[in-house]
């Protein structure tokens, strides 16, 4: 089946006479006949609801959807894509561990590694997402747990080159965790590429009206922690907190992340998934093939009428000839990135400021990958926590826009653009 039609068919499968659209199962808890009924799910012998923290049928029918969609084994969903990248994360590394990750990843997940995990004896080696082959072997430690990066990242949009990173994290024994937010399986499935794990924050593209916040984890099953036991004995050894239950063991190697991450990481931590979150999440899914196809289109029509304007200094877009990207794009992309690009007008930081001001369709939000089109100066929100030289660590100058393409007409998006860009000449 083509993906466009996993968008619709994937996950939940009515049976005779039973609702068309996914139900919403709001309901904390789930009955049962006896005490031994429920004593086999809480010792993990038998599959079942109980308790909708763990788990719940409305968000696990929206997980199988998104599992579909990228050709996984297992998923899980979570209430948002930074809870899914810390789970993704903290189910494999562990106080003393280490983790090597590329430098051009989304601010929050640059904080959750460099900070957050760090206080936790979590930690992270950042490396150039183009840098050389013995350069990324040099950032591996005996204690090195995982390799994560962005496909296309947010929001420096430079584009991993996900088959050398998976060789070099499968050469030193552990998985690739790569966060697929911005392409989403639509324009690209990094399963293919040789990732093991996928997350997402489905609050962008995968909701696409700036309606839910959620997060996604994608196992492709195909990563042998058997064979790599010593590293993770979270999922190969006995665990005292299930009565000595092995997960690997039990659940078998294509499930085991996942239910670890589940009735450990979610039983113990709790950022679930709502069951009426799920549900628009699911609606939105539906669509996600057409809406991906118009933000790309929307998001190279604007990229090609900004690098031909003489008041822009450059543009990003890995679609654009002129990128760095654009090869690599062709292999990872086919279809296109997606409707995000960014770009830096001359005249620095104040002339993004006025040009901002100027705009009469677009709108100034926190957000991407919304239907309609907004846009932000990262320097100046999301990441003005950090110095101008970790800015540039990551790709990010300070006169820098981002612009997410929405789904409005391209003709229109650009009239708006065009108008902004010449108040900021007028001054
Ligand atoms: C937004 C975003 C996140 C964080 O997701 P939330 O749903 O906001 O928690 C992580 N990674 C990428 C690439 C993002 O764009």
């Amino acid at each position: 089946m083509h993906i466009d039609t996993l968008c619709l068919t994937g996950g939940y499968k009515p049976k005779n006479g039973e609702p068309r659209q996914l139900p919403i199962i709001e309901s904390t808890t789930f009955n049962y006949d006896s005490c031994e009924q429920m004593a086999d799910l809480f010792d993990l012998k038998k599959a079942g609801y109980f308790y909708s923290r763990v788990q719940n049928p409305t968000c696990d029918q929206v997980a199988a959807k998104i599992c579909a969609l990228e050709g996984g084994a297992a998923a899980m969903l979570t209430s948002s894509g930074q809870a899914a990248i810390f789970y993704a994360i903290f189910t494999l590394a562990q106080k003393g561990d280490h983790v090597v990750s590329s430098s051009s990843i989304y601010g929050g997940s640059y904080n959750l590694l460099a900070s957050t995990l760090k206080k936790m004896g979590v930690e992270a080696t950042f490396v150039d997402p183009d840098c050389s082959d013995e350069e990324l072997a040099q950032a591996f430690r005996p204690n090195t747990k995982l390799v994560y990066g962005e496909t296309l990242a947010n929001p420096a949009l430079t584009v991993l080159d996900i088959e050398r990173f998976a060789k070099a994290a499968h050469d030193h024994g552990v998985p690739l965790v790569v966060d697929n937010t911005f392409p989403t399986p639509i324009n690209c499935r990094p399963f293919e590429w040789g990732a093991d794990i996928v997350v997402h924050s489905t609050t962008k593209y995968m909701d696409g009206h700036a309606s839910t916040v959620g997060g996604a984890i994608v196992d492709a099953g195909r990563f042998d922690w058997k064979a790599n036991a010593a590293k993770y004995p979270g999922l190969t050894e006995p665990d005292p907190t299930y009565h000595g239950l092995v997960f690997v063991e039990a659940f078998g190697n294509a499930a085991a992340y996942i239910t670890k991450a589940t009735v450990e990481l979610m039983r113990d931590l709790g950022a679930t998934a709502s069951p009426f979150s799920a549900y628009i999440l699911n609606v939105g899914l539906e669509s996600l093939a057409v809406r991906m196809e118009r933000h790309t289109k929307n998001g190279l029509a604007v990229a090609k009428f900004l690098e031909s304007h003489p008041q822009v200094e450059y543009v990003n877009y890995c679609d654009l000839e002129s990128s760095k990207y654009y090869e690599r794009a062709r292999k990872y992309l086919p279809k296109g990135g997606c409707g995000v690009l960014s770009f830096s007008i001359k005249g620095g930081r104040e002339a993004a400021l006025r040009f901002m001001k100027a705009l009469k369709l677009i709108v100034i939000e926190t957000h991407v990958a919304d239907a309609r089109t907004c846009c932000l100066a990262p320097a100046l929100t999301t990441h003005r926590q950090m110095t101008d030289e970790e800015l540039a660590r990551i790709g990010i100058s300070p006169s820098l826009v981002r612009i997410s393409c929405g789904l409005e007409h391209q003709d229109d998006l650009i009239a708006d653009l065009a108008q902004a860009l010449d108040a900021v000449k007028s001054k």
